[in-house]
């Protein structure tokens, strides 16, 4: 582990489950004083019980009103991953009004307005900064009855790169990272069909899905200080798919 977390504080939102989950074990492994914030609080309690140090933030992010009130006073943070999402698959003549809402609200509208109250502190604090947004190859890629999921995921790859212009001059790099499939319960969800999810592996060149250690390890380097001269990119961990 990088000694660049020792004693940072972090903030990994999405941190009940998953790739979020992995990344809080891995930055409080590695010294960084890690809020874990989630929806479901039995979660965070087995995730605290795993890592003693923990600190647990119980919240919806769709909801605005309360993620100003906890986000607010649980900081200030050096090192933020906006990692919460929600993937509502469905047909586009079938999208319903209800996907569209909490998919944006969670994916996008949380990403920037966590991002807003974490970079404020860090400004008011005088505190270098890194944050990283978990973006997808669905960013980038037409997905079959992704329509919401994908289109939240290119808005989130371009406030990114509108987050690095603005936030470079205070000294706060914003970054993605660009998974294909992880069998997380969200991966597992939507590609446990073995005819779906080998035809996708067709398309990926390296021949698999990625693990959630791949994940973590690339999020882990657009933390630390050897990525210090990156910012507003994103970093696949697709196994060549945008590529084929
Ligand atoms: P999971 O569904 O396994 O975990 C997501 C975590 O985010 C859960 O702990 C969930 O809590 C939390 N979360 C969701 N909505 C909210 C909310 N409104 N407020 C607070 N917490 C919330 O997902 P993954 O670990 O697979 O995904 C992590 C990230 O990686 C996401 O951004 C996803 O889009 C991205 N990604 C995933 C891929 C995959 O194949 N798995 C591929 C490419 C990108 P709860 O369960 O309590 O709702």
């Amino acid at each position: 582990p990088d000694s660049s977390f020792r004693g940072r504080r972090a903030l990994v939102t999405g941190a009940g489950k998953g790739i979020g989950r992995a990344v809080a074990v891995a930055l409080c492994k590695a010294g960084a004083r890690v809020t874990a914030l989630s929806r479901t609080a039995a979660d965070l309690e087995s995730l605290a019980r795993e890592c003693p140090g923990i600190e647990p933030l119980c919240l919806d992010l769709a909801d605005w009103d309360a993620t100003e009130a906890a986000v607010g006073a649980a900081g200030p943070f050096e090192l933020l991953v906006n990692n919460a999402a929600v993937a509502m698959l469905q047909p586009f003549l079938q999208v319903t009004r209800e996907a569209v809402e909490r998919s944006f609200d969670v994916n996008f509208r949380a990403v920037l307005h966590v991002s807003q109250i974490v970079a404020r502190q860090m400004i008011a604090q005088g505190l270098p900064g890194a944050i990283v947004n978990v973006s997808s190859q669905a960013s980038q890629r037409a997905l079959r009855d992704h329509a919401v999921y994908c289109s939240t995921k290119s808005a989130l790859d371009m406030l990114s790169k509108v987050m690095a212009m603005e936030l470079g001059p205070h000294k706060i790099r914003v970054n993605t990272v660009n998974p294909t499939v992880v069998m997380t319960d969200m991966g597992r969800i939507n590609w446990s069909d073995p005819q779906k999810s080998a035809a996708m592996i067709n398309r990926i060149p390296l021949g698999k899905f990625a693990e959630v250690d791949d994940v973590v390890n690339s999020i882990l380097f657009l933390l630390s200080d050897k990525s210090a001269m990156t910012t507003g990119s994103s970093l696949m961990v697709d196994g060549g798919f945008l590529v084929s």
